[in-house]
C-alpha cells in the first residue's frame, strides 16, 4: 500500500525472505508468510489495513502456522493498536527496521504457542543499507537517496513515521543505480519524502559517517551528476521535490543533464497562503508560482504535476477558490487530488473548524473537474508529436498493444510486440485521453 518509498520496502522485504529461502505463493491461504506493508498518510489506507487484517484472521484460523506480519508506517504509528485488534499478527515492524526482520521470522519460527507479536520500531536513526532486494518493478528500478523528514507539515504522519530525514552516502547510492543498470534497467527512480534536502540531513545517526559526501553545500543537484554519468543509464527520475528546497542548480542540473527527464512532481498542496501557513509548508503561493514559472523557463518541455489537498480545517470557501485559481494560472500536466483528513498526532488533527465531509467531497469534485480539463486540453495539443517512450509491458486491456511512458511521464499506449518491454521507442501520439495517449511507433532509437 502507499508510496513508491514503501513499493521499494516492499521489494527489500522479498529480498530478504528469498534469502530465508520462502518463494511467491499464488494466493494468501496457501502462503506461509503474508506481510501488509502499509501506509499512514490518510485515513482511508489505514482503514484498509484494518480490514484487511480481517480477512487475514480466517486464514490464521485454517493454517495457525502462518505468520503475519504488520510492516510500514502503519506499523510504526499504531503498533500497539494492531497487537490489540488483531492480535494473531506475529510480527510488526516498522519502516526503518527491515534489518530485523529475519531475526523476527525466525523468533516466530521457533515459539510454537501463541504469543505477542515481536514489535520492532526503535529505530529511527539508523539508515537500512546492505539489505538484499528482488526488485519487482519492469523497467524503472526505484533507489532511496533518502528516509524520513524533518519538516513537520502540520497535517503529515511521515515524520513520525519514518523518522528524521537521513541521506544515503553517494558511493552506496550510485552503486545501487549501477547494479540496478547491469541487472538491465534503463531508468531510475530516486525517492525520497523531501529528495531537494539531500545532503542536508548526512552522517546523523549514519551508520558509515565516513562515507557520506560532507562537502560544503553538496546537494541533490551534484547527486543528479553523479548519477547521471553510470553508464548506459538512459533515465533519472526522482520525487518528491519539496518547494522550499528547489535550487537554481537543481533546475540548471535537469536542464543540462541528458539522461535527467523533464518531469518535476512539486506538491503545491493548497493555492491560498493562510492555508499554506497552517500547513507549516514554508512557501506562499506567489513563490510557488515564480518557481514554476522560473522551472518552465530554463527547462524546454517541462511536466510539472503536484499534489494538492482540498478541506483543510478552517478552508474557506474564498480560499479554495483560490487553490482553484491556482490551478487554472499554473495549469499542471497532472494531479494527486485528496481531501484533507485527520492523523491522529499532528497538529492539524488538534485544530478547530473542521470541514465537514460533504463540503471537502464537492470541494474535490470541482478541482477534479477543473484539473481533468485542463489535462484533456494539454494532452489534446501534444497530438502528432512524436516522444521517447520506454516501453513497461504489454497493455492489459488492448491485445497487441504495448505500453510505456515519455520522458514527462506521460502513458503512451501502441501497437507493438512484447520484444519491445525495456527499449526505448519513439512513438507518434496519435489520439488524446486523459491519462495519457494512443499512438505509432514512428521508428526505434
Ligand atoms: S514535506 Fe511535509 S508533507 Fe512531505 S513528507 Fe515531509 S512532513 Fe510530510
Amino acid at each position: 500500500m502507499g508510496c513508491q518509498m514503501n513499493e521499494r520496502d516492499s521489494e527489500t522485504v522479498a529480498g530478504i525472505l528469498h534469502c530465508l529461502g520462502y518463494q511467491p505463493a499464488q494466493t494468501p491461504a496457501e502462503a506461509d508468510f503474508i506481510a501488509l506493508n502499509t501506509c499512514a498518510v490518510r485515513a482511508k489506507p489505514e482503514h484498509k489495513v484494518f480490514s484487511k487484517l480481517g480477512e487475514l484472521r480466517r486464514i490464521k484460523q485454517e493454517r495457525p502456522q502462518t505468520i503475519i506480519a504488520v510492516l510500514g508506517c502503519v506499523a510504526q504509528v499504531a503498533a500497539q493498536e494492531i497487537a490489540r485488534r488483531a492480535p494473531y499478527v506475529d510480527i510488526i515492524i516498522g519502516p526503518r527496521n527491515y534489518a530485523q526482520l529475519a531475526q523476527a521470522i525466525k523468533t516466530v519460527q521457533r515459539t510454537s504457542a501463541p504469543n505477542d507479536p515481536v514489535i520492532v520500531t526503535d529505530s529511527h536513526k539508523t539508515i537500512p543499507e546492505a539489505l538484499p532486494v528482488r526488485r519487482t518493478t519492469p523497467v524503472s528500478a526505484f533507489v532511496n537517496v533518502t528516509y524520513g523528514c524533518n519538516n513537520f507539515c502540520t497535517y503529515c504522519v511521515v515524520p513520525y513515521a519514518r523518522g528524521r530525514e537521513q541521506s544515503r552516502p553517494v558511493q552506496e547510492i550510485v552503486a545501487e543505480v549501477e547494479q540496478a543498470v547491469a541487472e538491465g534497467y534503463k531508468e531510475v527512480t530516486l525517492l525520497g519524502q523531501n529528495v531537494n534536502s539531500y545532503g542536508s540531513g548526512a552522517g546523523q545517526g549514519c551508520p558509515s559517517p565516513t562515507v557520506m559526501s560532507q562537502e560544503e553545500g553538496y546537494g541533490f543537484a551534484d547527486l543528479l551528476a553523479e548519477v547521471s554519468r553510470v553508464e548506459e543509464l538512459e533515465r533519472i527520475r526522482f520525487t518528491t521535490s519539496h518547494p522550499k528546497d528547489i535550487s537554481v542548480s537543481l533546475l540548471a542540473a535537469i536542464a543540462g543533464l541528458p539522461n535527467v527527464c523533464e518531469h518535476l512532481h512539486l506538491p503545491i498542496q493548497a493555492g491560498d497562503d493562510e492555508v499554506l501557513a497552517r500547513m507549516g509548508r514554508g512557501y506562499t503561493y506567489e513563490q510557488y508560482r515564480h518557481l514554476v514559472e522560473a522551472a518552465r523557463e530554463r527547462i524546454p518541455g517541462l511536466s510539472i504535476t503536484t499534489d494538492v489537498m482540498v478541506g483543510f480545517p478552517g478552508e474557506t470557501e474564498e480560499q479554495f477558490h483560490n487553490t482553484l485559481r491556482a490551478f487554472e494560472e499554473i495549469r499542471f500536466d497532472q494531479a494527486f487530488m485528496f481531501k484533507y483528513s485527520d492523523r491522529p498526532g499532528t497538529r492539524a488533527a488538534e485544530m478547530p473548524d473542521k470541514v465537514p465531509e460533504a463540503v471537502k467531497q464537492a470541494r474535490l469534485e470541482q478541482l477534479v473537474a477543473l484539473q481533468n480539463e485542463t489535462a484533456r486540453q494539454i494532452n489534446q495539443k501534444l497530438v502528432g508529436k512524436s516522444f521517447e517512450v520506454l516501453v513497461a509491458g504489454a497493455d492489459a486491456k488492448s491485445p497487441g498493444k504495448v505500453r510505456g511512458r515519455t520522458r514527462t511521464n506521460r502513458l503512451v499506449i501502441f501497437p507493438g510486440q512484447e520484444r519491445l518491454i525495456g527499449k526505448l521507442v519513439q512513438v507518434q501520439t496519435q489520439e488524446a485521453y486523459l491519462w495519457g495517449f494512443l499512438g505509432e511507433i514512428a521508428a526505434q532509437s
